[in-house]
């Protein structure tokens, strides 16, 4: 079973870099409390999300200090921002390498990851890339790019496309929502481009918390993915 209390290190992979925020950033404060390790994978600047052609040119800019402020807010200790183009997230050799070394060298317990059937095409891009590099990091192959690591487990998390049947719902306190809020209200350029996502955080916290916890719990959703197995090895 899993037991977040257990593990040590945990990976995130996000096309834009609030995605770790509306996904899992309540997941993220309760692990950072309990002193486990975050490390986040971030593929574009975000370029294109901007609200008014002034800000255009200082989109990238924003994104750069914006991503600092969420990390500081929810305990990131460690991202990684390829700077692909926004809505050219490419799964190609180049990238989902990259993706394999850096799960070979973090060697996460469990990583988060964007659905395969979420409608932004980067964020499909990226839910494949994970888990095929998940998969390619176990193989027992090519060892100058680190030793081989499985990762028990890789969940999806929620951007604008809800889990209808969630595998894993996390709960966390008031504190842990109150933090995930004031990351996404770090990301400034932002609040004006995702129509009403505070209300949307606030609303689906509400939901998942007291399903799984009854008044006062907010949680998160998320959904095993089912892409390469989970190992139940004897002796370990
Ligand atoms: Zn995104």
């Amino acid at each position: 079973m899993l037991d977040l209390n257990k593990i040590e290190r945990v990976m995130v992979f996000g096309a834009h870099g609030d995605d770790e925020i509306i996904g899992c950033g309540g997941t993220l404060a309760y692990l950072s409390e309990l002193e486990k390790e975050i490390c986040v994978i971030t593929f574009t600047y975000r370029e294109t999300s901007y609200l008014k052609v002034s800000e255009k040119s200082i989109a990238m800019k924003s994104a750069d200090q914006e991503m600092q402020d969420a990390d500081e807010i929810l305990g990131i200790g460690k991202r990684v921002v390829f700077g692909l183009p926004c809505r050219g997230v490419v799964n190609d050799k180049e990238n989902f390498e990259r993706c394999m070394k850096l799960i070979r060298n973090f060697r996460p317990h469990v990583i988060f990851t964007h659905s395969p059937t979420d409608f932004h095409r980067d964020h499909r891009a990226v839910s494949l890339m994970t888990d095929e590099a998940r998969e390619k990091a176990w193989e027992n192959l090519q060892s100058d790019w680190g030793d081989p690591w499985h990762t028990p487990l890789v969940f999806y998390y929620e951007i604008f496309n809800l889990i209808s049947h969630p595998s894993l719902i996390v709960t966390f306190t008031k504190e842990c929502l109150n933090k995930k809020l004031k990351a996404m209200e770090s990301q400034v350029s932002q609040i004006s481009v995702l129509r009403g996502i505070k209300q949307q955080i606030l609303g689906r916290a509400m939901e998942r918390g007291a399903f799984a916890g009854g008044e006062g719990v907010y949680g998160e959703a998320f959904k095993l993915s089912d892409y390469f197995p989970m190992f139940l090895r004897q002796g370990e």
